[in-house]
């Protein structure tokens, strides 16, 4: 026969002042991030600690990074002669990149008011706070963050902002235009990653080596006058075997060997790809 037991209703007289319940673990040494076990002082494990200090650390170069993405024109690959635009429009990303930086720096002012200035204190509310690169190595950097016991609220809103920075300024190395596809019945515009060696024609199937597909680009960009930075020139003349750097393209210009043929939206001059080809093979054949 078991004999009635009295657990489950607390005395008065017993109910201790930690509130511990044996069926639950308790909140001191549990990482209110993860889980797992942690210091009895802390309210975060080494590891989940170790994540958000990053974060606030890594945050300045981040938002230096996601300030360059305000120019809705700005996408990876803007520098390859040949790439291939996207069929639609460029994003305009302007607007929610603002909304984004805007959103890091009220995250960073927030947890630097939760570290040091409780809503107790009257300048609480006031809106004198360090600057936003400021509040963020100071938090990164303050004892008292593992001890936070909202650390796990806290620790979710930097983990979503991080991802969403990451979507905005970590593109996938892109593949980028290389050229048409050599089959003339075919000549679509074909895109391999930075760096590959050879690329498969999505339409006709024949595989190709990225090199002949660059010639090709070039031979067709020589024959219609087309017209790049004196960086891409060099680049795109490089990548089909020639010795060509953009200074040398500079100092041909100096020189009055070589006329730009107008200048981009940056105010760059930009150089026919025949006109710069033709020195490079003139000074090759000295
Ligand atoms: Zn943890
Ligand atoms: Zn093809």
């Amino acid at each position: 026969m078991n004999e009635p037991t009295n657990e489950s209703q607390p005395t008065p007289n017993q109910t201790q002042p930690t509130q511990t319940n044996q069926h639950k673990p308790a909140l001191a040494g549990m990482c209110q991030v993860c889980g797992g076990e942690c210091n009895l002082r802390n309210t975060m494990c080494d590891k989940c600690e170790a994540g958000i200090r990053g974060w606030l650390r890594d945050y300045p170069s981040r938002i230096h990074a996601l300030r360059e993405f305000l120019d809705s024109t700005a996408h990876y690959g803007g520098h390859q002669p040949g790439r291939t635009n996207l069929a639609s429009a460029p994003t305009p990303v302007r607007l929610s990149v603002i909304d984004h930086l805007q959103e890091i720096d009220d995250l960073a002012v927030a947890l630097w008011r939760r570290l040091y200035a409780p809503p107790a204190m009257p300048w609480a509310d006031s809106r004198i706070h360090p600057s936003v690169l400021k509040c963020l190595s100071i938090c990164a950097d303050c004892n008292h963050l593992s001890r936070l016991p909202d650390i796990g609220l806290i620790w979710c809103d930097w983990e979503r902002v991080v991802r969403k920075t990451l979507g905005i300024i970590d593109v996938p190395p892109s593949r980028h235009g290389i050229g048409r596809c050599l089959n003339p019945l075919c000549g679509v515009e074909l895109s391999a990653e930075v760096g590959a060696v050879s690329v498969d024609c999505p339409v006709c199937g024949n595989a190709y080596r990225v090199v002949d597909v660059r010639l090709g680009f070039l031979r067709e960009c020589i024959e219609s006058g087309r017209a790049f930075t004196a960086g891409e020139c060099a680049e795109l003349l490089r990548e089909c075997g020639f010795q060509c750097n953009a200074n040398t393209i500079r100092s041909w210009r100096k020189r009055g060997r070589l006329q730009p043929a107008g200048e981009n939206d940056k105010g760059r001059p930009l150089y026919r790809l025949s006109d710069v080809h033709r020195q490079v093979l003139r000074r090759d054949s000295i």
